[in-house]
């Protein structure tokens, strides 16, 4: 349960006068995050941006710049296609704690566009690179 994702105050008192009704309810926290993860995955399928290649690590991870129709400009770091330990220089990235943005999902959705069996070879070979990694999803430094 993430305590810091960014909601408006009404959004907060809503979930946790849910979250006193039932237990049922309590279990659709991790559904939540789901199904923000899932939102950002349409989002950033659907939405249309520009990317841009900032440096090449393989051809499915590196660098990437992500601009957004409305102007938006963030530095995407896609370092594994298996797991949400890829960052962006977003605000909603920064907060969600979900490992993942529009923006992240944008830059995935085009790298597996027509090329699913790479992709996902790609992803069951992993990074070659051994990094120094701040996830946000539990706000700790690991080495990935
Ligand atoms: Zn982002």
């Amino acid at each position: 349960m993430s305590l810091t994702r960014k909601k408006g105050k009404k959004a907060v008192r809503k979930k946790t006068a849910r979250m006193k009704k039932s237990q049922h309810k309590l279990q659709g926290w991790s559904t939540n995050d789901e199904n923000e993860w899932e939102r950002r995955r349409q989002r950033g399928a659907a939405e249309s941006f520009r990317i841009q290649t900032l440096r090449q690590i393989t051809p499915f991870l590196g660098d990437f710049r992500v601009l957004s129709a409305n102007g938006g400009e963030y530095t995407v770091e896609v370092r594994s296609l298996l797991q949400r330990l890829n960052t962006c220089d977003c605000p909603d990235h920064i907060v969600n704690r979900l490992g993942t943005c529009k923006h992240v999902e944008a830059v995935l959705h085009k790298l597996a566009k027509g090329k699913k069996r790479a992709f996902q070879q790609a992803a069951s070979d992993g990074s070659p690179l051994v990094e120094i990694f701040h996830d946000r999803r539990a706000e700790r430094v690991r080495i990935i």
